[in-house]
């Protein structure tokens, strides 16, 4: 009989009914430092007191209003990003995914009102992840998310992985954008180098083409800038934004140029949910908190601090780990052995961290993890890799 809820996930047997910033608690007590974060999207730590207060300040005046009236969060908080990016204009999702459909017809969009309506095809990369949406999938393209839920949507072409010339020879007159994510997440924290990002902006300028970051995974301070790809001295033309945005609360948006923009006018797009008083009042503090530069700075600090305790835990384990890739607190552990063992390893010792493609390990911690909560974290870690090297000599 099929279970109840969907059986489209593979979930650990484990239940949380409480966290406290770093930290998920069991009914029973036991507590498990949290290295995944919602996959990157509680930036702030559970039950952050900050956002409490906004959330239940404004649960008790107003939830929801249509996008049919003014919405004073929603306008201060797309202030506040546009002040702090290279964006002009915002608009707000519920999801990662939705982020995609929307870039995706704002690109296509772009053109046909430009007078170019054959532009419609966006270039993708090999091992990407925007979301299970139809555009999502599709702009993915690989067989595991794709087979069966034919016909796809058509108009995206995925290139190699950090492939200029391939990218280079694959722009024709049909080309529309090019959609990456600065750090491939799902991929296995894959990051792509500043002179492919500035590589990318460079060609896009060349052809007229608009440059599509997604940063659901890596924006929203999770590398130590606000947004990853300011690391490389370039902007996109649109960029997805989502999980950290919302710090648990679901939220997401695109953000962009106004020439990017330019075709999406009254009527053209909507959301009953997208950014309602509740989710932008948590989005608003959020915010506020992760673009301020001292936080910012922390979170380099931090970063700096835990990748040095990695590197010296995989020289101590160099037969269950090779190597640390990533940036800021978006980390990776590439595994010798199968990834979900050292992910059940975790488990036994009370360390929470996520699998990703290329047999990695990712630590996605919250930006505001304690210096002793990262020690803490990778002596789990340390005794996770000695229970599985006890486990292969029994
Ligand atoms: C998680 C993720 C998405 C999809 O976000 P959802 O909120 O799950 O729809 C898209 N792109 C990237 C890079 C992601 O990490």
């Amino acid at each position: 009989m099929i279970p109840s809820v969907l059986p489209t996930y593979n979930r650990a047997p484990l239940a949380f009914v409480k966290g406290e910033g770093s930290w998920l608690i069991e009914a029973d007590g036991t507590r498990y430092l949290d290295l995944g974060a919602g996959i990157a999207v509680n930036a702030l730590g559970h039950a952050n007191p900050e956002l409490v207060e906004a959330l239940t300040a404004q649960a008790g005046a107003l939830w929801h209003v249509s996008n049919l009236y003014q919405i004073p969060a929603q306008q201060a908080l797309a202030d506040a990003l546009v002040a702090a990016s290279f964006a002009d204009t915002v608009f707000f999702t519920n999801s990662g995914t939705e982020a995609c459909e929307l870039a995706v017809k704002m690109a296509r969009k772009h053109f046909h009102d430009a007078g170019q309506p054959e532009r419609v095809e966006i270039l993708t990369f090999e091992g990407a992840f925007h979301g299970r949406s139809s555009a999502g999938i599709a702009a993915a393209g690989s067989e595991k998310m794709t087979k069966g839920f034919g016909p796809l949507l058509p108009g995206f072409r995925q290139l190699p992985f950090g492939d200029h010339d391939a990218l280079r020879a694959a722009v024709t007159d049909k080309t529309a954008a090019i959609l990456v994510e600065p750090i491939q997440g799902e991929g296995g924290i894959r990051a792509l180098p500043d002179v492919c990002l500035k590589g990318m902006r460079d060609l896009c300028d060349e052809h007229g083409l608009l440059l599509i970051f997604d940063e659901v995974q890596c924006g929203m301070g999770r590398t130590g800038r606000l947004f990853a790809h300011e690391w490389a001295g370039i902007a996109p033309d649109i960029m997805m934004v989502a999980k950290g945005i919302g710090g648990g609360f679901p939220l997401g948006a695109v953000l962009a140029t106004e020439a990017a923009a330019s075709g999406m006018i009254a009527g053209t797009h909507g959301s009953t949910y997208g950014g309602n008083p509740l989710a932008c009042a948590v989005g608003g503090k959020v915010m506020e908190i992760v673009s301020d530069p001292d936080f910012l700075a922390k979170v380099n600090r931090k970063a700096g601090l835990l990748r040095q305790k990695l590197e010296a835990l995989v020289a101590e384990h160099d037969d269950i780990f090779d190597g640390v890739r990533g940036s800021g607190l978006m980390l990776g552990l590439h595994c010798v052995v199968e990834n979900s063992r050292v992910v059940s390893a975790g488990y036994a010792e009370h360390v929470l961290t996520v699998p990703a493609a290329d047999n990695v390990l990712r630590l996605l911690p919250a930006l505001n993890i304690t210096d002793e909560e990262i020690a803490e974290a990778v002596a789990r870690l340390d005794r996770a890799a000695s229970r599985l090297k006890a486990d292969r000599a029994a």
